[in-house]
């Protein structure tokens, strides 16, 4: 990671959780503000909130123009369901600081933001890169009643009580190599 020094880190909710410091890298480090609120709750708050009270973690909104783009291009690739609104405001990011002439990376081990970055051209990292041991998983959960789907179900609403399902993650284990 080196030669990528300079270049704007893109932090998605699978770093955070899987146990990304950006206390450990040099690089300026931007998350937004749908993923600090889905890891408010989470072990690695303690983490998240000391990152970004030190200013080494900014939590920036996307302005809406980016996000139509990610929106747009993610119903043409059919992989919207997939994406939760936290993920769509991580790759409008990237594209905006793409479009103020930035180099930005997404660290993300999330296989739809991957797809999606691909597809519009925005560079990604998965966390091994950053020698990451932690594994995470990841389930959809209704907020309404409770009820939990297995991940990469093609289902976007409860299929019980019809509310609009979102993900969840947790951390698996300490994966070691
Ligand atoms: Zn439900």
């Amino acid at each position: 990671m080196t030669e990528n020094r300079y270049r704007p880190l893109i932090l998605d909710a699978s770093a955070l959780i899987t146990g990304f410091n950006p206390a450990d890298v040099e690089n300026e480090q931007y998350t937004v503000p749908l993923v600090e609120e889905e890891l408010k709750r989470g072990l690695t708050s303690v983490r998240l909130k000391t990152s970004i009270r030190t200013g080494k973690l900014k939590v920036k909104t996307p302005k809406k123009a980016f996000l139509e783009e990610v929106e747009r291009e993610a119903e043409r690739v059919g992989d919207s369901l997939l994406l939760s609104e936290a993920d769509k405001q991580v790759l409008a990011l990237a594209l905006e600081l793409k479009s103020a002439g930035e180099k930005p990376i997404i660290v993300t081990d999330d296989y739809s933001i991957q797809n999606l970055a691909r597809s519009m051209n925005i560079e990604f990292k998965p966390l091994t890169t950053f020698g990451i041991k932690f594994r995470y998983r990841w389930i959809l959960f209704c907020s309404a009643c409770g009820r939990i789907y297995p991940p990469r179900k093609k289902v976007r609403v409860c299929r019980v009580c019809g509310t609009p399902l979102i993900r969840k993650y947790f951390k698996k284990e300490c994966a070691r190599k």
